[in-house]
């Protein structure tokens, strides 16, 4: 059951023009770091249209009654109008390698302190869903993996998950780490894990056995700002056409923008088609540079989603870099601009004083305290 909300409603609030001086940081991959300066849609409504999309209420079994939260929502802290964070990983490297990429330590280290200040890892799928299945309590967290590197999963021969890959390292700590499980997003070219091309096919359909989403990042990691209109329905026609080529079940339904750059066209992005191919995004990433408006608040736009560069490294006192680690510290200190669940995926709670930030079409679903 999905919830759409509008890719195409946005409006502007002072957050997000902190976030348009903020943003800065750019780039894909250790491989094609053209920075962009940030996230082009950092400042919202750049395509102007309004014109009222479709939203399909969610189609509750009989809805005989008013939703109640299974929780108080105060006594939660419930703010399901808050921000939350997307976190944008690339390889994972013995040596760390460039801005964009982690060691398997600090990627673990990561992990474990989402997992101790209560964050709780979904998908992007989930998140644009309208229904965020997380506990009371918790923030969820969207862990994305660009160009499907040889570093971020792969089969030993005996079927062992590679170790030190993100996979390996997210699996682990389900063992690990009490309620925490592995989920995340993974945006695959062409090119899958380092593998053949039937290896890389074989390693896809396993990662989505697995439960991980697999999304769109075009083939060949196509540069959409160059392409016209047809180019670019090519371009995300082929990045749908590689996937379903390993899963033909697969429903691709989310985008990471190759080097976080959008179309010129952005309308060119929710669905299309291209010799004989369909494609359809309910989510598109950027490249930088904050936490992504709930999905819920009036705000959000699906198809420029903010993503934060993981770099855990930043401590209280360094320059602001608009890493993980900045905005982690960020949260802490500004407790009330995080999205905390109230633990019904159902209902969306959050403190009265919010509720002008609620998108019009959810009233229904809304508890205010
Ligand atoms: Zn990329």
């Amino acid at each position: 059951m999905t919830l759409r909300t509008s890719p195409t409603i946005a409006r502007g609030r002072p957050f997000l023009a902190v976030l348009a001086v903020l943003a800065l940081l750019g780039a894909c991959n250790g491989n094609d770091d053209a920075p962009t300066t940030a996230s082009p849609e950092a400042t919202g409504p750049a395509n102007g249209q309004d014109e009222p999309d479709e939203v399909t209420e969610p189609d509750e079994p009989e809805p005989t009654e008013e939703p109640e939260p299974a929780v108080d929502p105060a006594e939660v802290g419930a703010n399901e109008l808050g921000r939350i964070p997307v976190l944008m990983y690339h390889r994972i490297l013995p040596d760390g390698g460039g801005d964009y990429d982690n060691t398997p330590e600090e990627f673990r280290d990561e992990l474990r302190r989402l997992h101790e200040e209560g964050y709780v890892p979904i998908t992007t799928a989930e998140l644009v869903s309208g229904h965020i299945d997380v506990p009371a309590g918790t923030t969820p967290v969207v862990l994305t993996f660009d160009d499907s590197t040889r570093e971020q999963f792969g089969l030993t021969e005996d079927g062992e998950v590679v170790p030190d890959t993100a996979v390996a390292i997210m699996e682990e700590l389900a063992e690990e780490l009490d309620g925490f499980e592995p989920a995340g997003s993974f945006y695959v070219l062409r090119s899958l894990f380092g593998s053949s091309e039937e290896r890389g096919r074989e390693l896809l359909a396993e990662l989505h056995a697995r439960g991980y989403e697999i999304g769109n990042h075009t083939a060949d990691h196509d540069n959409l700002g160059q392409l016209d209109a047809s180019g670019v329905q090519r371009a995300l026609a082929e990045g749908v056409a590689n996937i379903t080529a390993a899963i033909p079940d697969a429903e691709v339904r989310t985008l990471s923008y190759p080097l976080g750059i959008r179309p010129d066209d952005p309308t060119l992005v929710a669905e299309g088609e291209h010799d004989g191919i369909t494609y359809t995004h309910e989510a598109g990433l950027l490249v930088g540079s904050g936490p992504s408006p709930a999905p819920f608040d009036a705000e959000f736009d699906p198809l420029a989603i903010p993503r934060i560069r993981s770099q855990p490294d930043w401590t209280p006192g360094d320059e602001p870099d608009y890493s993980s680690g900045f905005w982690l510290a960020w949260f802490q200190d500004n407790p009330e601009q995080r999205y905390v669940s109230d633990g019904d995926s159902d209902t969306i709670s959050f403190p009265e004083a919010l509720a002008d930030q609620l998108h019009p079409d959810l009233v229904d679903r809304a508890r205010p305290y």
